[in-house]
Formats: structure tokens, sequence, C-alpha cells
């Protein structure tokens, strides 16, 4: 069982992770504390296996504990820091103007929009792939009739965490999830303001590691 941490045990951990190997009487002076005051928590942090202690040169991270502090910063992390622009469509558009969009934005999603702006459906290269097989008018057929409707679509909102949007990808096994902002839940009316996609967790999760 991992004990829990006091927060300024919490603290000590961020000042050895920035400046270790550094000594008791340095970290005293940082938190403006006598080593007196601090000894207790030192050897907390030593005994529990956080904190490595060498003769004459001072006070390290241990390995494992680097890699929980990267770990506990990524699950803080939220949408709002990290989406991307969505991209959207309007649902009246063709799935020919759909099949150029995903092109020319280089992306693998597309959000369908209603005439008010409201977030309508989810397009992606599947659905455009199946669309166009045996369908030789695809300039006549609109995006609304392939793409995947409200009360269907699995959503972010921007105070989540980016470990929310993570398991929402997994779970419904799917690539991306617009960014909405609710104008209204019984209707379900949304305004999309971004899109987070496996991507932006591979991204956000390399940033955190490496670091
Ligand atoms: P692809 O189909 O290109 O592999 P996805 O795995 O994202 O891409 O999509 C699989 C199916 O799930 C598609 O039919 C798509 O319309 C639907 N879909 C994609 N994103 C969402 C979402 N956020 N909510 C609900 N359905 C989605």
């Amino acid at each position: 069982m991992p004990i829990k941490l006091t927060k300024r045990q919490e603290e000590i951990l961020e000042i050895v992770k920035a400046a270790g190997p550094i000594t008791g009487k340095d970290i005293a002076q940082k938190l403006s504390l006598t080593r007196a005051t601090l000894r207790p928590d030192l050897t907390i942090l030593t005994m529990s296996g956080n904190l490595e202690a060498r003769p004459r040169v001072g006070y390290f991270l241990n390995e494992d504990t680097e890699m929980n502090l990267k770990v506990a910063k990524f699950s803080k992390q939220i949408v709002k820091d990290y989406k991307a622009h969505p991209i959207v469509i309007q649902k009246s558009a063709s799935v020919y103007d759909g099949i150029v969009q995903i092109f020319l934005e280089d992306v693998g999603t597309l959000y369908a929009v209603d005439q008010n702006g409201h977030l309508a459906g989810v397009i992606s290269r599947k659905d455009l792939l199946r669309a166009a097989i045996g369908n030789k008018n695809l300039d006549d057929l609109p995006v609304s009739v392939i793409m995947t409707r409200m009360p269907n679509i699995v959503t972010i909102k921007q105070e989540d965490t980016l470990m929310d949007a993570a398991k929402k990808l997994i779970q419904n096994r799917i690539d991306s999830l617009p960014v909405v902002r609710e104008i209204d839940s019984d209707s379900h009316t949304y305004e999309v303001i971004g899109r987070i996609t496996k991507t932006t967790i591979t991204k956000a999760f390399l940033e955190m590691i490496e670091r």
C-alpha cells in the first residue's frame, strides 16, 4: 500500500525532482524551515523508498518515484489545455465534400453541424469509405445520411481530464471526441469547441514522460 504523503512531503519531492541531488540543509532553506523540522519528513520519504540519500551527496529521487510523479501529473491534465481545433462540415454537405475536406485538413474525423452550428454528427474515414463503395453519385449524398448522429455521439467537456478522454476513446473504440459546450442537455444541443484524438493523448503522454 503506498502511503499518503503530506503536502510538505510532496513539496520536498518536487524540490528534489527539480534540484536533486540536494542536501537536507538546502531543501530546508528552500522551504524556509529548519533542518530539524524537516528531519521527520526526510526520514519518512527515505524509509518509504521515495527518496534515496547518499552521504556527502544529498537526497535524490528514486527512479520509480520520478515515474510516479510524472504519471500523477499526466492524470491531472485537462482537455482545455490540449484540445485541437475542431474540423466541422455542414450536415447538408455532400459525401464528396467530406472526402475532400478530410484530405485538405489532414484529419481522420469530421464533425457535422446543423444550420445553427450545433453538433449533429460525426463522420469518420470508414464512414466515408463505406459510403463510397457502390455509390456512384457522392455529390448527391449528404453526409447527414451516413454520419453517426446525436444522441449517440460520445463527447467530452473541456474541464474533464485527458484521462477521462483516453478512457472514452478506448471504451468506445473510436479515434476522436468532440470537445463540447453544453447548450441544452435535454435536447442534446452542444456547441463544438475542439477535438481530442488518440494523437492528442499520445503527444501529451510523451511530453509529460520525456520532460
Ligand atoms: P474509423 O471508422 O475511420 O476507424 P473511428 O474508429 O473513430 O474511425 O470510427 C468508428 C465509428 O464510430 C464510425 O462509424 C464513426 O462515425 C463512429 N464515431 C467516431 N467518433 C465517434 C464519437 N465521438 N461518438 C460516437 N461515434 C463515433
